[in-house]
C-alpha cells in the first residue's frame, strides 16, 4: 500500500508528547493501532514526490520504505501505553468489523449495518490517532480534548470538536495534520478546518468548529456519549468513498479526477498559460 500525508513526525525520537505535552524520549505510535491492518511495510510518499501526479500515477522511487506500518514518534511511553491499553483493542475489533462489512458489501453500501463495540472506546482511540498526525502544539488550545483522551471515563466531544467516518476505497491510505481548505457554497466561501486520517477500511476526519469537508461523511461524535464499559451494536450507515489522491478531503473517483485534469488543462489552454 502506498501513504501520502506529511506531518507525522518521523525522526524525532526526543520532543514533546502530542498529548501530555512533557518532553522526553518518544515512542512509536502506530497510526491506526498495529492490531488494526497496521502491521506491513508501507510505501511513504512526501508532498514533493506526488504533488503532480495524476490519478493512478505511484510514483516509483523517492519514498521511504515504513519498516513499521504508518505511524510515528509522537508520543511519550506513558501516554502510548495507556491509551493502547484502554482503547486499542476495541478499535481494533471495530475495524475487523468494518473491513468485514466493506469487503461482503462489494464496495458499496447502502444500508444501516449492525457493528457491535464500544463506541467511548472506538472514538478515544481516533482521537488519540489525531492527536498522533496534528502538531504537537495542537494540545495547547484543546486541554479538554487531552483530558478526553487521558482519562477513560470521561466523556462528550469539545463542542467545537466533531469526529466523521465513513468507509474508504482505493489505492491510498493518507493522514493529514490540521488543513485548512476553502470551500464555495450557496451562502459563500467556507473555510473547512479538518484533519483526516484514511486508512483502510475508514477514513476519519476531525473537525474544529468546522462543517465537515464532504456531506457523504458521517457524524460518530455521538460515540462519545457512551460509557467506557458500555458496549453495543450501533447502526451507522456509512458511503464508501473513492481515496485515489494525496489532498486531505478528496474524495473524487478516477473518471472524475481525469475529467478535472482536461477541464483544468482546456482552461489553461483558453487563457494562454
Ligand atoms: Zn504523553
Amino acid at each position: 500500500m502506498a501513504i501520502g500525508g506529511i506531518d507525522i513526525a518521523r525522526k524525532a525520537i526526543h520532543g514533546k508528547c502530542h498529548i501530555c505535552g512533557s518532553y522526553g524520549k518518544l515512542s512509536f505510535e502506530h497510526v491506526p493501532p498495529k492490531s488494526a491492518f497496521n502491521d506491513t511495510k508501507l510505501k511513504r510518499f512526501g508532498f514533493e514526490q506526488i504533488f503532480d501526479k495524476g490519478p493512478e500515477e505511484i510514483p516509483t522511487h523517492g519514498y521511504k520504505l515504513e519498516q513499521k506500518g504508518a505511524g510515528g514518534y509522537t508520543l511519550c511511553e506513558k501516554c502510548n501505553n495507556l491509551t493502547g491499553t484502554w482503547y486499542a483493542d476495541d478499535f481494533a475489533d471495530w475495524a475487523f468489523e468494518g473491513m468485514r462489512l466493506l469487503a461482503v458489501s462489494g464496495g458499496s453500501l447502502s444500508l444501516h449495518y449492525p457493528i457491535k463495540i464500544f463506541p467511548l472506546r472506538v472514538i478515544k482511540q481516533i482521537v488519540t490517532m489525531f492527536f498522533s498526525v496534528v502538531h504537537p502544539e495542537f494540545r495547547q488550545k484543546h486541554f479538554d480534548l487531552e483530558k478526553f483522551v487521558l482519562n477513560p471515563e470521561t466523556k462528550y466531544l469539545p463542542p467545537s470538536i466533531r469526529i466523521y467516518c465513513s468507509f474508504m476505497n482505493g489505492n491510498w491510505a493518507r493522514s493529514s495534520g490540521i488543513t485548512v481548505i476553502g470551500r464555495f457554497t450557496e451562502v459563500g466561501y467556507k473555510p473547512i478546518v479538518m484533519s483526516e486520517i484514511a486508512f483502510p477500511p475508514f477514513v476519519y476526519v476531525m473537525t474544529i468548529d468546522s462543517p465537515p469537508p464532504d456531506d457523504r461523511l458521517t457524524d460518530i461524535s455521538w460515540f462519545s456519549r457512551y460509557d467506557y464499559n458500555e458496549f453495543d451494536i450501533v447502526y451507522p450507515k456509512f458511503n464508501v468513498l473513492p481515496i485515489n489522491y494525496y489532498l486531505p478531503g478528496d474524495y473524487r473517483t478516477i473518471e472524475q479526477m481525469k475529467e478535472d485534469r482536461i477541464k483544468n488543462e482546456m482552461e489553461a489552454n483558453e487563457l494562454g498559460l
